[in-house]
């Protein structure tokens, strides 16, 4: 079928819907498990809050105040299962763990209210957002993009999700991260600066929120190093827990 939609101008834009021929087989759609059943839910677009919590954010040497929150993105097909092994990235030799709450969107907004924010979430998650720090580092200090440090394959581990329908909306609950048996990030969710509301909403004003996109929230104070060989444990209270291993580097992709 081919649909005929008017341009902005004197163009017109000729849309195939159907039978359109590329020229390889598109690659299959990113998505993510969905807790106790065989669905998934595909995954558009991933957003990741910068800064969501005080004590993170003085770690990090930064003041936490209410400035309006800032954020990144990472590829869709960059999550994979919070599962078995996941591989140590290239180009690092200092790889960070950011256990976050997910948030799954399965409604359509843009410049949506807080109030309005939560109606458009289906269900919720644990996901680490891997970070190749040192890359940041170098990015924070010459001003540059963060895609490098953040953005990379496997960089975005997330638990199987669950629906609205049986967790609600989380607003307080443990947020926590142990690596080898070690505790090293601790904190709560009503601990975050902005609430999912508030991060929906702000997300929306730059973005037409899509069903599929996924938001990674911001993590909690004790952000530190991943090694090959580390166990990897953590999770939100009432949402999921998530265990996973650090790979080994794959050859030819060895830092340095
Ligand atoms: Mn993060």
């Amino acid at each position: 079928m081919t649909t005929v939609q008017q341009g902005p101008s004197i163009f017109k834009v000729i849309k195939v819907s159907i039978m359109a021929e590329f020229v390889f087989t598109p690659p299959s759609q990113a998505s993510v498990a969905v807790e106790g059943g065989s669905q998934r839910f595909p995954i558009r677009r991933v957003f990741c809050v910068g800064r969501n919590y005080a004590a993170h954010a003085r770690e990090m040497g930064k003041d936490p105040d209410r400035e309006p929150p800032f954020f990144f993105s990472k590829p869709a097909d960059a999550v994979i299962p919070a599962d078995g092994a996941i591989p140590y990235p290239s180009l690092t030799s200092n790889l960070h763990h950011e256990v976050e709450l997910v948030v799954a969107i399965s409604g359509h907004g843009a410049d949506v209210s807080p109030k309005d924010a939560l109606e458009l979430v289906w269900g919720y998650g644990v996901g680490v957002d891997l970070t190749r720090r040192d890359i940041q580092d170098v990015a924070k200090k010459l001003s540059r993009p963060w895609d490098w440090a953040k953005g990379f394959d496997s960089s975005a581990p997330c638990s199987p999700l669950r629906p609205v329908s049986k967790v609600g909306h989380p607003s307080e609950g443990r947020i926590w991260l142990d690596v080898n048996g070690t505790v090293r990030q601790e904190g709560n969710l009503d601990e975050q600066i902005w609430s999912v509301a508030d991060v929906i909403s702000y997300v929306s004003q730059a973005v037409a929120l899509q069903p599929g996109d996924l938001i990674y929230t911001g993590t909690p104070a004790g952000v530190g190093v991943l090694n090959p060989g580390d166990v990897v444990h953590g999770g939100v209270e009432g949402i999921g827990q998530f265990t996973f291993t650090i790979g080994q580097q794959a050859d030819g992709l060895r830092a340095n």
